[in-house]
Parts: structure tokens; sequence; C-alpha cells
């Protein structure tokens, strides 16, 4: 009989901190580990709210480092930015480093449970193998996001810091980050590079080194050129379009998006692909 392994890989986001918490009082006297991926290009917020976790929950999360640092990676792929479409980030930093950990547990079932809730329809990028079992407890037990925000409120561990909300009053526009994962992710629209440039300038300035050979995270918007105020100023106006719109009326499955011309063709892309695509390991 083969030895059982249950992971819960926390990405320090609200998804997987709520699933270690589901878990853990759900199977008080199941041993979990505890896993997060660190691409070391992570914001503090992230760390800071691991930290709480493991102190609120008394866990352990062990952090776990890819092979090669994402500086390394970049030059082997000749400086060309990791996007939607080429996504070796995730692979190399993430899912490899995920298999890798896995290899000391080559006798045991291991048991890989995922944040995905029921009310998302999507799969992402997950580990497969023959011996690891993908679990979906959320979308078994059908928690929404209402339970996931709930479940972190009544065990005190709130939302990460990034979700904090900006309010702008020029524009009277409220504005966060909305997902884990590295500062620079190209999965980020432009209202959050924004953030980023507002909330953590150095990161910012970071994320602009790595345009240097002339690639840009964002096509034909490098970030030299974003944080210009006439670009700053077109797109706060824009999101404060987009966000009347879905007042309005609710935007589903992309449709009338092709037909606001006041979106970015990167955001109104990033629409499309987050229906189903957006990286389980990194964003949960
Ligand atoms: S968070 Fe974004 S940039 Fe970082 S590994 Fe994941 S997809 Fe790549």
């Amino acid at each position: 009989m083969r030895k059982e392994l249950h992971v819960i890989s926390v990405s320090g986001g609200k998804d997987s901190a709520a699933l270690a918490i589901y878990m853990k009082e759900k199977y008080p006297d199941r041993e979990f580990k505890y896993l997060f991926f660190d691409t070391e290009e992570e914001l503090q917020d992230t760390y800071d709210y691991l930290n709480k976790l493991q102190s609120i929950l008394g866990i352990k999360v062990e952090y776990k480092f890819p092979e090669k640092s994402f500086k390394e990676l970049l030059l082997q792929h000749n400086d060309y930015l990791p996007s939607p479409s080429q996504r070796w980030c995730t692979r190399k930093m993430k899912l490899e480093t995920f298999l890798n950990t896995m290899q000391e547990f080559k006798d045991y079932t291991i048991y890989n449970y995922v944040g995905i809730r029921a009310d998302e329809n999507r799969e992402g990028l997950i580990p497969t193998d023959e011996h690891i079992v993908t679990v979906m407890p959320f979308k078994d037990d059908g928690i929404t996001l209402n339970d996931v925000k709930r479940i972190l409120h009544d065990a005190g561990v709130g939302l990460p810091a990034y979700y904090d909300v900006v309010y702008d009053e020029e524009y009277d526009i409220e504005y966060f980050r909305s997902r884990s994962g590295c500062y620079f992710c190209f999965f980020m629209r432009q209202i959050e590079w924004v953030w980023l440039w507002e909330k953590h300038p150095d990161e910012y300035k970071k994320a602009m080194e790595f345009e240097k050979s002339g690639y840009s995270w964002i096509k034909d918007m490098p970030l030299s050129k974003l944080i210009e105020p006439e670009s700053i100023d077109k797109i706060k106006k824009s999101y404060k379009r987009m966000q009347e719109q879905r007042k309005k009326q609710p935007i589903k499955n992309g449709t009338m998006m092709e037909e606001m011309d006041f979106i970015s063709e990167h955001d109104k892309m990033l629409d499309e692909i987050e229906k189903d695509e957006l990286c389980t390991m990194c964003t949960l």
C-alpha cells in the first residue's frame, strides 16, 4: 500500500490561504505539507501575508526555490520576457520546482489540493504525474468567493495587503492589485501597473530594467512610457469608463469588449485569457 502525502501549495493569494484554513479545520488530524514556490520576485505583501497565515494557523510553510533565478532564466531565453503565450516563467519557476520537490516522494500517492472555487471555470497549469491526484475541495464543496472571504475573515487572516483599495479622488476611481505572484506579472492590467508604480516604485523600476533589451511587458507600451503623465491619465480615464460600463451592464464572456475602443488591446487580451487559463500555481 502506497503512503500518502497531502500537499497544499500556497501562493500568497486569498484562495490558497483560505484553502489551507478550510482543510485544517475539516481534517484536523491530517498532516499537510504546505509549500510556497518563491520566485524571489515577489511583493513584500506576499511574504507578510504568508507570515500571518503561518502564525495564525500555527503551520510551517516550506519555501521552495527554482534551480535558476528569473534573471538567469531570462538570459537563457535571450532576454525575451515571458508573456501569456510564452509562459516559461511558471513552468520553470513553479511547476518544475513542484515536480522536483515531489521527486523525494516517488513512493507516495500525492494529493495536491488546489483552491479553484466552485464559482470559477478555469484549470490553468496544474502539475500532472501518475502519482499525483489533483483535488479541488472548494469545487467539490461548493465554496464560492464570498465563502472564501468569510473563511479568511473568521480565521483573522483577512486579505493580502495588495487588495487594499486605493482611491484616486481626482478620477473618482478605486483600484488595487487583484492577484498574487511576481510583482512584474504580465497578467496585470494597465491600471495594476499604475498601482505598482504608485505603491511600489522600486519594484516598478526593477521591472523596467528587465525591458532593457527592447522587449516590453506590455506590447507597444514600455514601462517608461506607461508612467508618463499622459499615459496614466489615459489609463485612469479608460478604467473609469470601464467601471461605469460594468455597473450599467455586466460584461459576460468578453462580449462588448471588442466594441469598447477606450480599453487597451492588452486589457482586452487579458479579459479573454482570464476565463480559463490563469496560472493556478501563481495566482490562487
Ligand atoms: S506570477 Fe506571473 S510572472 Fe510570475 S511566474 Fe506566475 S505567470 Fe510568471
